[in-house]
């Protein structure tokens, strides 16, 4: 097991009657790289400021490398957490250069040693023919590789990024999101990310925590956070998702749309569940005696978001291949593409195994 470099353990924050994070347990290993990501006002960046020292917990223990930062008797004031910041922004001082800006936070150093090191850094985040400009004089991918130079100088035990790519353009995005998950990775810096972006959070994260309402829904890995989700909240926020009224009876999970799948384990059981379908779970057929009929169709280029309405009334959703075009009025038959083993609600809940 790795050494656990940030823990958080019962972080409560309120702002009056607002309980921005409630009851948290967190913790991040050695060069692990976390995402954060959670509707607005759900209190990610609440948890970051906790962590960087910019706000005290009313309740909880804040631990960085088995150091007690915030807790009932301890106070650490952020200059002294060895936390690292990267926001949205970039935030660079205008009035210094690159390699100024990255000096700043070295002021304990000796002389030598400084240079020495942010030389180190700027060759690290390949800045070192922009060492004399100044913040104006880069370009926004550039200013967000000083950002995280500055932040890495002083080797940080965590380094926090607040959403730090949604002020740049979609082409520069992935370049600069790539180089910066590089550095991270290559100087082995433990990092939480904060996104509002599915797909990044999905792809960047060695793990992913969902956060609703001040809490935790999940924690996991990206692939478990998208193939098991732990609750409603996480399957719908995460990808797009319907909800089917099923029932599994003797490991049978059958919808309106016929045998969905087999629930091994659930022999012996008889109870309505929510099956949790995505698009690319979702097959459909042509075919006249289909009970779904095509009322929807959406191009995102490689490919086509099928909408189809079931006769009850429900919706489910299915990509297809983008040659694939099955115009609306189209009477389809639908089923679920084979080996597909669905999340199963009960409630609010996710069911793993069998209730009761
Ligand atoms: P997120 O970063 O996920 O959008 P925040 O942590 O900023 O969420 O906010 C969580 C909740 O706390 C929200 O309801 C927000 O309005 C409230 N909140 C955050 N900061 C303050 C503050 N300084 N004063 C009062 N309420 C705040």
């Amino acid at each position: 097991m790795s050494r656990v470099v940030l823990e958080l353990e019962g972080v409560t924050k309120s702002y009056g009657p607002v309980v921005a994070v409630r009851d948290l347990e967190l913790r991040a290993t050695a060069g692990e790289l976390i995402t954060l990501i959670g509707p607005s006002g759900c209190g990610k960046s609440t948890l970051l400021r906790v962590v960087a020292g910019l706000e005290r917990p009313d309740a909880g223990t804040v631990r960085i490398d088995e150091q007690v930062v915030a807790g009932p008797r301890d106070w650490s004031p952020p200059e002294r957490r060895r936390v690292g910041m990267v926001f949205q922004d970039h935030a660079l001082f205008p009035h210094l250069d690159v390699t100024r800006n990255i000096a700043f936070g070295l002021d304990g150093m000796p002389r030598s040693r400084r240079r020495e090191r942010v030389d180190e850094v700027l060759g690290l985040a390949r800045l070192g023919h922009l060492a004399r400009r100044y913040p104006h004089e880069l370009s926004g991918g550039e200013q967000q590789r000083v950002a995280l130079a500055r932040a890495l100088a002083p080797a940080p035990a965590v380094v926090l990024l607040d959403e730090p790519f949604s002020s740049l353009d979609e082409t520069l995005r992935g370049q600069v999101r790539a180089d910066t998950v590089a550095l991270l990775r290559t100087t082995g810096t433990t990092a939480l990310l904060v996104t509002h972006d599915q797909t990044e959070a999905l792809s960047v994260g060695d793990r992913v925590v969902v956060m609703n309402e001040g809490r935790i829904d999940q924690a996991a890995g990206p692939v478990e956070v998208f193939e098991q989700p732990a609750t409603r909240f996480v399957a719908s926020f995460m990808g797009e998702a319907v909800f089917l009224p099923a029932h599994v009876h003797d490991a049978l999970l059958t919808s309106e749309i016929g045998l969905v799948s087999t629930v091994p384990g659930w022999t012996g059981t008889d109870v309505d569940v929510e099956v949790v379908l995505r698009p690319h779970e979702v097959a459909l057929a042509p075919s006249p005696e289909g009970s779904g009929v095509v009322c929807g169709l959406e191009y995102h280029g490689a490919f086509v978001l099928h909408s189809v309405r079931l006769p009850s009334g429900s919706l489910v959703q299915s990509w297809q291949p983008h040659s694939v075009r099955h115009p609306p009025g189209t009477r389809v038959a639908v089923s679920v593409v084979a080996g597909v083993r669905p999340t199963l609600l009960v409630g609010d809940r996710a069911m793993t195994e069998p209730p009761g």
